[in-house]
């Protein structure tokens, strides 16, 4: 019979250093693994802001502390590339800074490799259904040793935890991150796979994120590290931590499917600490998910099939899970402000079959429409397949008086050029300057 793949789970309930050491020590034993060579760490690091998204990134401690492991444990040849891609045009080194990781450097010998920096590399994929190529930092796949270091969150694109799969999202750059990011996430996602298939998975679950969107939810004490050589494995375990099974979950079905890993929890060995430890100390924990057009706001929300080519439904990970994650972000910087949006404004997600009246209509993603007759004083389009988060957050914020936990001065400084034009084609509306003075009030 084929060796189960192992997944460590290791009790730790702050960052403190000595404890963090002591059980990537032990997972490293029990897991059997000898880091060596040339090594490469993935961390999630898409946005770190104090205040804005202090539970979304791997935390600095956690990796000084495996930093330290590896250098006295493993064999590390030259120093330790960290490698991570922000999104949304948003600056990595930035989000590097705030996350503390340049610190890293006073301690050990690591070189921080932002992509939009880094050397770059084209790889062919072979078994993808989606993607022929992706460019990707040449230390990613040039490299003996690959480390990821997922965050523990909820993200409701995937409605699950997110944890070493999802993370290769951000192995790709703007362009390429969006591609595909609609009905066709889960294959997506398990497409990536073929090239970020780490060697060792570290997951941060000491303090969690629930309840809110995946870059500014709330924090839950987990006081966990989970360890694993097998992505999938790892993921099937940390769905199990909070109750979810990993057959509800889309892309671990397919990465199952494809060949690349157990997703019953019986086919998993588990060492360490109980997981039914874990699984009580999260019986609080808060997905945060509800189908977009159920979500209490004052505006109102209509949904419909997402279509780029046939008939796909709900689009997770495209328009209806990217508004799902606006309204979440809203929530986060304050529980009422979903109930201050602009009640003369509806959403239209997907193609709407009915009739609808409304002073103003925002049309999300390009495929959005009304099927029915349609009277409007104002009618918007945020364009893209699915659209950004950014020209989604720009639009809502604009247009409905809607504020998310990310529209705050700090962030969007380098985003100016892009909102300007938007600005100036609305200064004769009163929520332009709304949203001026809102910025102001968030640093
Ligand atoms: S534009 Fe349509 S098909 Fe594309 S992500 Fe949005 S809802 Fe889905």
């Amino acid at each position: 019979m084929p060796e189960k793949e192992k997944v460590y789970l290791g009790r730790c309930d702050t960052y403190n250093l000595t404890e963090l050491k002591r059980c990537f020590e032990e997972g490293l034993d029990l897991l059997g693994v000898h880091p060596e060579g040339r090594m490469t760490i993935k961390p999630n690091c898409v946005l770190a802001h104090p205040k804005a998204a202090p539970h979304a990134y791997t935390r600095p401690e956690f990796l000084d502390a495996l930093l330290t492991v590896l250098e006295t444990r493993g064999k590390p040849q030259g120093p330790i590339r960290i490698v991570e891609r922000s999104g949304a045009r948003i600056s990595t080194k930035r989000q590097f800074k705030r996350a503390g990781y340049y610190t890293l450097r006073k301690k050990h010998a690591v070189k921080l490799e932002p992509m939009e920096n880094a050397e770059l590399v084209k790889v062919k994929l072979k078994n993808a259904k989606l993607h022929d190529e992706i460019t990707v930092a040449k230390s990613l796949v040039d490299t003996d040793f690959l480390i990821y270091t997922p965050k523990f969150k909820f993200n409701i694109l995937v409605n699950a935890i997110t944890g070493a799969l999802k993370l290769n999202i951000g192995i790709l750059d703007d362009e390429e991150r969006m591609m595909f990011h609609d009905f066709r996430l889960d294959q997506k996602i398990v497409d990536l796979y073929e090239v970020g298939k780490p060697h060792l998975i570290a997951v941060d679950a000491i303090t969690a994120g629930h309840g809110g969107s995946q870059l500014t939810s709330q924090p839950y004490p987990l006081g966990l590290v989970i360890m694993g050589t097998n992505s999938l494995a790892v993921d099937v375990v940390s769905n199990a931590v909070i109750g979810l099974d990993a057959r509800e979950v889309g892309h671990l079905v397919e990465t199952h499917e494809r060949g690349y890993g157990p997703i019953d929890l019986s086919d998993i060995e588990l060492v360490g600490e109980e997981l039914e430890f874990f699984q009580e100390r999260a019986k609080d924990f808060d997905r945060g998910f509800v189908r977009v057009d159920k979500f209490k706001t004052s505006m109102n929300i209509l949904i419909g099939d997402g279509y780029a080519d046939g008939d796909h439904g709900y689009c997770m990970g495209g328009c209806h899970g990217i508004t799902l994650d606006a309204l979440l972000m809203a929530k986060d910087r304050n529980p009422h402000n979903p109930m201050k949006a602009r009640s003369d404004v509806t959403l239209v997600i997907g193609k709407y079959e009915g009739d609808v009246t409304a002073k103003t209509v925002i049309f999300v993603g390009d495929c959005s429409e009304v099927k029915g007759t349609l009277k409007a004083k104002r009618t918007v389009r945020v364009k893209g397949c699915p659209p950004t988060h950014r020209d989604l957050l720009v639009a809502l914020a604009l247009d409905a008086g809607l504020y998310p936990e990310l529209l705050r001065m700090s962030i969007t400084i380098p985003q100016i050029p892009y909102m300007l034009p938007k600005f100036l084609t609305r200064i004769h509306r009163p929520q332009a300057w709304k949203t001026n003075m809102e910025l102001l009030k968030h640093w």
